[in-house]
């Protein structure tokens, strides 16, 4: 069965990629590169022993996106690509629309032009803005807190009134809750441009000596030692989660949100912890300000995806530091 997987030169792109192959599926990747390199690709195929076909392109451009639908046989479409930095998006919202949402709306004309109505949508757990509480489950309310997240709660939107003007589609929005680590052969992994936003590639830099210091950004918040809490969640067990979403949209028809989350939260000392024990590595660290928007506990209810997907997360927190430590010291500089 050949899958149409956009974005998949990226970091959550390429490990489901590495799953895909690995099941028997065809892998066809559209990506335009602007946030990875084609060396994830070629390591992909040398992990699986398997070939993909690539098309570097950019999914805003119709006439060559539609190449890709006309040269092959896709069956349905797991959709990344998209742009994914919050301060980014606040400084640059057009960019942010435009590449997200048009980006989304292009592909749905080709998928249906090509009668392919299957898709797998990356979406996040930012679009349950400040939850009220914890766990969070699929039924919370939905809201965002910038323009990252409203681009995701739009298409969340978009694919609802597509479905609703069309019951042949078959979509499942899937809800990332914090994903980190990297595939176990530490050939591929997170690559992040510049200093990273994020608390794992943080750390690992910090760790191989790249960076001086961690600053944890708020030591007051209401948890158990007063730093963030979140659901730090394996990228392989992410990457299969999105192959037990395509069992279930080849079988039925419909749209449905589900949350891929451990269910378990862990604060940002509980991560360096783990991390130090994980990797017998130091991480200094000092408490800076809160970070502007960020909430005090994030964590999923994931038990839909357990049900119905037959998905839960089987990687822990310490499978996570180690494997995302070897990436790191296997690839200092990244790809
Ligand atoms: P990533 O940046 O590593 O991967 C996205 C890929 O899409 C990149 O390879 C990039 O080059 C490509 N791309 C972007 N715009 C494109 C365009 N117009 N045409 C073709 N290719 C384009 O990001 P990731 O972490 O792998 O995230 C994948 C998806 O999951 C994104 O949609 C992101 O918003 C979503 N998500 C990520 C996280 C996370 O923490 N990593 C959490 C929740 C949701
Ligand atoms: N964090 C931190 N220092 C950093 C990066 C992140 O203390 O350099 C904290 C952040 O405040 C949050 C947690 O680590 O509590 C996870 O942050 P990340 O940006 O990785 O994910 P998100 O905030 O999007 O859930």
């Amino acid at each position: 069965m050949e899958i149409l997987v956009t974005g998949g030169a990226g970091y959550i792109g390429s490990h489901t990629c590495v799953e895909l192959l690995n099941s028997g599926y065809e892998v066809i990747v559209v990506d335009n590169l602007s946030n990875s390199k084609r060396e994830s690709l070629k390591r992909v195929q040398e992990i699986t022993g398997k070939h993909l076909k690539f098309y570097e392109i950019d999914i805003l451009e119709k006439v060559s996106l539609e190449k890709a639908f006309s040269e092959n046989n896709i069956e349905a479409v797991i959709h990344f690509a998209g742009f994914k930095a919050v301060g980014e998006s606040i400084k640059m919202p057009i960019l942010y629309y435009h590449n997200n949402i048009t980006g989304t709306l292009i592909l749905c004309e080709e998928m249906r032009k090509y009668n392919v109505k299957k898709l797998v949508f990356s979406s996040s757990a930012t679009v349950y803005g400040m939850p009220k509480s914890v766990p969070i489950s699929e039924k919370f309310p939905l809201s965002a807190t910038n323009p990252y997240g409203r681009t995701k709660l739009m298409i969340e939107t978009i694919l609802q009134d597509i479905y609703a003007s069309d019951k042949e589609w078959s979509v499942a929005i899937l809800r990332y809750f914090n994903p980190i680590g990297a595939h176990e052969s530490g050939r591929i992994g997170e690559d992040p441009n510049g200093t990273p936003n994020n608390l794992m590639p943080f750390i690992t830099q910090v760790a191989v000596g790249k960076r001086d210091k961690l600053s944890i950004f708020g030591a007051n918040y209401a948890t158990h030692d007063g730093t963030g809490v979140r659901d730090y969640i394996h990228v392989v067990d992410i990457a299969k989660g999105h192959l037990k979403a395509l069992e279930k949209i080849m079988k039925t028809r419909g749209i449905e949100p589900y949350n891929l989350g451990t269910g378990v939260g862990y604060s940002v000392l509980d991560v360096i912890k783990n991390f130090e024990k994980a990797t017998n590595k130091k991480i200094p660290y000092v408490i800076s300000e809160p970070r502007l928007g960020d909430i005090a506990e994030c964590y999923a209810n994931p038990i839909k995806a357990k049900t119905i997907l037959k998905w839960s997360a089987e990687k822990n927190i310490q499978d996570m530091c180690l494997d995302a430590w070897r990436w790191q010291i296997n690839n200092p500089n990244g790809y």
